[in-house]
Parts: C-alpha cells; structure tokens; sequence
C-alpha cells in the first residue's frame, strides 16, 4: 500500500479507452429559440396527459419512487399482452442495456453489434471490460450473417436495433427469427425496438411475440421517442423471467423517479397524442427525403422519426451543418458512429420542416 501512495486513483482497465459521449448539442450561440432536430426528441413535446400527470405529482416529490413500477408495469404489460414479471424498467432504455451488460458480461466476454449501431450498447460493456466485436454495414444495415460471423466463444450479447440508429434500416420478422435460430440458447439477443411505433412496413414484426416463448431474447422499448419523455428517462426491457429476476439484483432500487412513472402511465393513454406524433413523421419523413433528394444529396431510407443525409465528404457535412446552425437548425453529425460524411436529422414540426429543406435547398444552391 505505502508504494502506491502518491499515485492517483485510476480507473481500471479499458474505462480511459471509451470515447465520451457526444450527445446532440441543444444551444447555439445567439440563437434564442434554436430548431434542436439533433436527438430524435418528439417535435410536439409531451402529451397533454403526461404534463397534468406530471404537475400532479409536486407535492409527492419528496416521497421515494415504487421501486417495482407497479401501476407502470401493469400498463405495459396490458398494452402487450405480456406477462408483468417478465419486465425490468430503467432509467431510460440506456439503462436496461447497461444493466444487461453489467449483468452478463465478465472481463474478456464480448458484445456483438453493427458497426453503425447505437453507442449505448458498447459504452457500459466496455466498462464492464469486455470487447465490442462489429459486423461491418457496407448497406448501412446489419446483415444477420455478418452478425452471426462475429460471435465466438466468448460471446454473451448480440444488440442490433430494430429500427437503427442512425441509419434508420430494419429487419422483417424473417432475418429476426434467422439470427435468433442461428445463436445458441446461452446468448442473449437484444432486439432494441425505440422506434417500433414509426415503422409502416408490413413485413416489419415487433420481437415480442418471438421473445414470448424464447429463452434469450430481450425486447427494450421507450418513452423518448414517441411519447415524448426523453427528459423523464424512463425505458422497459421484455425478457425471461429468470433474467429479469438476476437484472433486479443489480438493479438500484429507485431508478426511475415519480414524475417519471405518472407521465409514462398517463402518456400510454394519450393516444391523441400519439396519432399526432406518429403522423407527423409518417407525413414528413417521405416529404423531406425527396425534397432533399432533389438537391441532388443522398438521403438513406428510414422508418424511424429521423433520416440520415450523406453528403459527398465529411468536409461537406461540416459545412452544411454550420450552414443550418446559421439558420438555428440544430442536426446531428454523426462522426462518433463512423459516418463523418452523414447528418441526422429528425422530423421535426412543419415549420422546423420547411426550415430545414429550405436551408439546405440553398446551401445545395451556394
Ligand atoms: C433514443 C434511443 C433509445 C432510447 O434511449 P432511452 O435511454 O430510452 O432514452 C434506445 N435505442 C436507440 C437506438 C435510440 O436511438
């Protein structure tokens, strides 16, 4: 101990190797009001529901949360049909993966995911020292049989994202049942379905039905996206119940807060609410990408609540960006997810829309 005295405290192995996080930035100097379409937050903000159901509960913040979510619970077990023990919450999704991990995942073990995947995933199983192994995109999508090439030995999470983030791709039911198939019974899959409710293609299938009789899949889902509560942090995974009974030991027992858990129940009966939210993105989703199309950049096809645009080079995307910036539109470059050429974009209100074909009409125009 005397040795090591006047060293300091080091974290240990691989948490200096984990790039920081970059979220979407949400201010622009000099902007008072900025376009914040960098996130892929709901543009209508939360539901009339959710916001009474949130002032409602002032004069019980100084209670602690029911750390078992139950009313919660029963409203996401009844709108699914599942079964409610079956069921971890967390604070967001973010912390139902990070919870797998530190469940599962033992120094030298390893994550299998798409090159283009959502950061989430990797971030904690690298602080539980484990690797990231990558099925490479070259189609901006995660094919099943480059996944499944990636898992070894020491494989115990294969994430994919159903839709992706931020390439908007997807799986039809039959490459999820392929790439369940093809894993053995001790790895778990994580189908990460955050913008299930934006999706119209009918060959696309919610992993849940799959999950009911399977003994490793694990389907996340959110309050972010479509019900407009990114701000509450409040996320669910569907799994086994012996794996949710092993996540609750590790699970801190008040992780999501009592606003959060009056909006959520009370945003699952808003669903004016989420008519409007999802029309919204189902209007503007095709309407944007062929009208930037048309100033000759490619845009990737999405069903989420985003598109990604891809410019000729990272030099490009950089320039664009600042140019929105100007017209304070905020957007996301996607650097940190290995497309530096690439802008995410969300949907965003009709205005904010207009804004942002029309600013870039004229930056395609300069
Ligand atoms: C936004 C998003 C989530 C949701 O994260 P929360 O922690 O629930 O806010 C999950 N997965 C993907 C791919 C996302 O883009």
């Amino acid at each position: 101990m005397t040795e090591v005295r006047h060293s300091a405290p080091r974290p240990k192995p691989g948490i200096l190797d984990i790039a920081p996080y970059v979220g979407g930035t949400g201010a622009l100097s000099g902007v008072a009001e900025p376009m914040k379409l960098s996130s892929n937050e709901n543009p209508l903000g939360a539901g009339p529901k959710a916001r009474e159901a949130f002032a409602s509960v002032l004069d019980k913040i100084h209670i602690y949360p029911d750390g078992h979510a139950g009313k919660l619970r029963t409203a996401v077990a009844d709108l699914h049909g599942i079964e409610e023990d079956r069921l971890v919450f967390g604070n967001g999704s973010d912390e139902v993966f990070a919870l797998l991990n530190q469940t599962y995942l033992s120094a030298g073990d390893n994550i299998v995911t798409g090159e283009y995947a959502f950061l989430a995933y990797r971030i904690s199983a690298l602080g539980c020292e484990a690797q990231v192994k990558l099925a490479l995109e070259p189609g901006y999508k995660a094919e099943v049989e480059d996944l499944v090439a990636q898992v070894d030995e020491r494989t115990k999470i294969v994430y994919l994202s159903n839709p992706s983030n931020p390439t908007g791709s997807w799986h039809n039911g039959e490459e999820i049942r392929r790439l369940h198939a093809a894993l053995p019974a001790h790895i778990i899959l994580v189908i990460d379905e955050a913008y299930a409710e934006y999706v119209v293609e009918p060959e696309w299938e919610s992993a849940i039905d799959l999950a009911r009789t399977a003994e490793n899949i694990v389907v996340t889902r959110t309050f972010s996206k479509l019900h407009g509560l990114g701000g509450l942090r409040i996320g669910y995974g569907y799994m086994p119940k012996a794996m949710a009974e092993a996540m609750d030991r590790i699970r801190l027992p008040f992780n999501v807060s009592v606003p959060g858990l009056a909006a959520a129940i009370a945003a699952l009966g808003d669903e004016d609410h989420q008519k409007a939210s999802r029309d919204l993105v189902l209007e503007w989703r095709p309407r944007l990408t062929q009208a930037i199309k048309g100033f000759g950049y490619d845009v990737l096809p999405s069903v989420g609540n985003f598109i990604l645009v891809m410019f000729k080079d990272p030099a490009e995307a950089n320039a664009a960006s600042e140019y929105l910036n100007q017209k304070g539109i905020i957007v996301r470059g996607v650097g940190g997810y290995g497309l530096p050429q690439g802008l995410r974009i969300t949907i965003g209100t009709p205005d904010q829309n207009r804004a942002v074909a029309d600013a870039l009409s004229e930056f395609a125009a300069r």
